[in-house]
């Protein structure tokens, strides 16, 4: 059925109802949007990391001013996610900045420096981009720059963002730009051949042309449309988070990973305080046992503040049935590992307002089916990514050795086939000429190709060609290395940004 929407109601107020509905809003002027959430209860505390898009999506996409968001907000800069220990293999980064450590294709592009880059890559001391730097002195993107007079930022950053301040913060803005919040609960959703016809609370009942399912896991209208829950090969299941006190002098601008008996330990650190979990598979470790592990592991913690959350890996194959679409959580959830929930979803609420921007604001089948197929290969990507952290995961107990039969999929296959045939690429996409694998990719080849290095991925084409590393290679490297360092000890700590720099420009 085609439709044009005048009103939408978002049902369900955690972050990616709000971003929804601004959204939806920004992109679609005289749309009439409100949402509904039970807005007196606690918004979970479990703190959020991001990745690169979010400052793009936050500040030009939705238009929302930096310094007040950062005023408001008081975000911690996360340059990179560290690996310190990911089954035992040597600490690495996955910083934001990772192509700029490659040779530039413009200059340089010799086989000797990318062959630099696969062997050398290991002695991160002497090879490390800015966002590394950051982490390893403990600095925030901000530095004081004579020409501007003022606090400049070095941009390849994403946020860790305490959870209530960030909610809170949307929640005001989307009063500012007329957006109704209307505290209630959704008891009923009455629903007939797929089409929401109205949804019930205690009180009163709403109509909308429009409804969003932003309720998380409990997938409050999705859950009442045809089941087409795609499952993910991911055993993980179930998460405990906790916080301990923080100096923000301490903040390590990064998430940091490291590998416990049956999943992995997060740390992230934002404005006031360190937050801890411990995502694990429950078919391999009882509650009782994971919360020992982690009360063990995590310093500062106390046993009695630690909360568990439980989850569900895949996503609903059509994100958007008649006249509901789901987001953020009640559409999908991959797992916390290398953090794209929130800006996956964000990203997704920025599509689905666009594409309905873009087509007058009319919803028939051919605009709902190219959005579900946005959104199917978004979680695919983001699967495929995922996926090979477990894949190369040396770990010895039996979650670790069942994780590395993971599933594959194809194109997943071939990018490390090509790694293996022909190493580090900046240039061509090993899915082209593959017809069957026609979506474009969510992450860098590149990226990949350094990800799965550093997990202990060879490529036969280093290992079977001689290269020598010429010495013009080697010092370009050095003086980049060295003037990277210099300039990072330059930048603000976390305290001097907030405590001293933010204030005075
Ligand atoms: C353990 C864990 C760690 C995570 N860590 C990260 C991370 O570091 N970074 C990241 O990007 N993502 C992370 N995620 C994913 C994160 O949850 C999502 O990115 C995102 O925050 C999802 O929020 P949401 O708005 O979809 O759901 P929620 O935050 O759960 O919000 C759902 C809202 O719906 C409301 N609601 C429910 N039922 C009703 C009803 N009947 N009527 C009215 N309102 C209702 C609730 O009150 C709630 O406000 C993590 C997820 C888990 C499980």
């Amino acid at each position: 059925m085609s439709e044009r929407i005048e009103d939408v109601t978002v049902v369900g107020g955690g972050d990616s109802g709000l971003l929804a509905a601004l959204a939806l809003q920004r992109m679609n002027p005289g749309l009439d949007v409100s949402v509904v959430d039970d807005f007196g209860q606690p918004v979970p505390q479990v703190g959020k990391s991001t990745f690169l898009a979010i400052q793009q999506i936050l500040h030009d996409s939705l238009g929302i001013d930096e310094r007040s968001f950062v005023e408001a907000v008081k975000p911690v800069w996360k340059a990179s996610v560290y690996f310190r220990d990911w089954c035992g293999n040597e600490p690495f980064h996955y910083p934001f900045d990772q192509s700029r450590k490659f040779p530039n294709p413009e200059e340089r592009d010799t086989n000797e420096a990318f062959y630099f880059y696969y062997s050398e890559l290991h002695d991160s001391e002497a090879h490390q981009s800015k966002c590394e730097q950051l982490v390893a002195q403990g600095k925030s993107p901000w530095y004081f720059s004579p020409r501007e007079g003022g606090a400049r930022k070095y941009d390849n950053v994403a946020y860790h963002l305490n959870t209530e301040r960030f909610n809170e913060f949307l929640r005001d803005l989307c009063l500012d730009r007329g957006i109704r919040l209307i505290d209630d609960e959704v008891v009923t959703v009455d629903v007939a051949d797929d089409r929401i016809r109205r949804l019930r609370s205690r009180n009163r009942a709403y109509e909308a042309d429009l409804y969003v399912d932003a309720t998380g896991f409990s997938r409050v209208l999705r859950g009442e449309q045809t089941d087409d829950f795609r499952e993910f090969d991911l055993p993980l299941d179930a998460a405990l988070n906790a916080r301990s006190e923080i100096d923000l002098a301490d903040v390590v601008p990064a998430t940091v990973v490291e590998t416990g008996e049956a999943g992995w330990f997060w740390q992230i650190d934002t404005y006031d305080n360190r937050d801890r979990g411990y995502v694990y598979a429950s078919d391999y470790v009882s509650e009782a046992a994971a919360r020992e592990e982690f009360v063990a592991h995590c310093e500062g913690i106390d046993a009695d503040d630690v909360v568990k959350y439980e989850f569900d890996s895949g996503y609903h194959e059509r994100a958007w049935v008649e006249n509901c679409v789901a987001v953020g959580n009640a559409e999908g959830f991959v797992e916390p590992l290398q953090s794209t929930g929130l800006t996956a979803n964000a990203k997704a609420s920025v599509t689905l307002a666009t594409l309905l921007s873009g087509h007058g604001r009319v919803a028939d089948d051919a605009v709902r089916e190219r959005y579900n197929a946005w959104v199917r290969e978004t979680w695919e990507s983001i699967y495929d990514f995922i996926s090979v952290h477990y894949a190369y995961a040396d770990g010895d107990t039996e979650f670790w050795e069942d994780a590395q039969s993971v599933e594959l999929s194809r194109r997943t296959e071939l990018l490390i086939e090509a790694f293996d045939r022909t190493g580090f690429d900046a240039h061509v996409d090993p899915t082209m000429g593959h017809p069957e694998i026609d979506d474009p990719l969510f992450f860098q080849p590149l990226d990949f190709y350094a990800l799965i290095h550093h997990m202990g991925a060879t490529s036969a084409f280093y290992e079977s060609h001689d290269f020598e590393i010429d010495d013009e290679t080697r010092r370009a490297v050095e003086r980049n290395y060295g003037s990277i360092r210099e300039d990072v000890a330059d930048h603000y700590d976390h305290r001097e940004f907030y405590h001293g720099a933010l204030g005075q420009h």
